[in-house]
């Protein structure tokens, strides 16, 4: 089986949000709306301080709640890991909205609700997602979970920390993060989000 996912290495990333404007670029994103969401955050109380860039979007959950609340079946899952949605199916209820614990999906002004699709239009064509392509520094990797001497797994199994973001929702994301300097599983509160791009509605 192939089972699609990323990892992004926080500690190469520079916060430059070149990921973000490619997504928007790539994905006709509307001038007030975002796929990704990039957050500067830190944890710790002074001096024991930790801060890190931590870009967000889709996780694209192995267990993802949106898929059933959904009346219509616009958002769905695909055999190799895929959370997607079918504009022309979807209403714009924002059942889904409501159900994403992580709060990345958004209403488009067409009406229905948009997100990350891993850009499935460039895997189609043997392509890695804008924002993979885009980064400077290479701290995105994308790739087969499953695949057992693939990069993604390489860059996975080579990495000091690996996590996923809010592991106790139970939705088994698809997005690594690698090297992280703050626990991804304490609870929000007891982040300081020191700056965040990118809607969360
Ligand atoms: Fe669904 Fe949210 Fe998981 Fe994406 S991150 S698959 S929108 S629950
Ligand atoms: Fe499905 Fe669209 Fe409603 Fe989301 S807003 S639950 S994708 S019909």
């Amino acid at each position: 089986m192939t089972r699609r996912a990323m990892a992004i290495d926080v500690d190469r990333c520079l916060g430059c949000q070149a990921c973000l404007v490619a997504c928007k670029a790539e994905n006709e994103v509307p001038d007030d709306r975002y796929r990704l969401r990039m957050r500067e955050v830190v944890a710790g109380r002074f001096p024991d301080l930790a801060g890190e860039f931590r870009p967000e979007q889709c996780f694209h959950c192995d267990d993802p709640p949106c898929v059933g609340v959904c009346p219509t079946g616009a958002t769905h899952r695909t055999d190799d890991g895929l959370v997607l949605i079918d504009p022309a199916k979807c209403t714009g209820c924002k059942a889904c909205v409501t159900a994403c614990p992580y709060g990345m999906r958004y209403v488009h002004p067409g009406g229905w609700v948009d997100k990350c699709s891993f850009c499935d239009h460039r895997l189609l064509v043997g392509r890695e997602p804008a924002c993979v392509e885009t980064c400077p520094t290479g701290a995105r990797v994308f790739g087969d979970l499953d695949d057992a001497f693939g990069p993604l797994r390489r860059a996975i199994d080579n990495a000091d920390a690996v996590g996923v973001l809010k592991p106790h929702a139970g939705t088994r994301p698809s997005l690594f993060y690698l090297n992280t300097r703050i626990a991804l599983d304490i609870e929000e509160e007891a982040v300081t989000v020191v700056s965040e791009i990118g809607s969360r509605r």
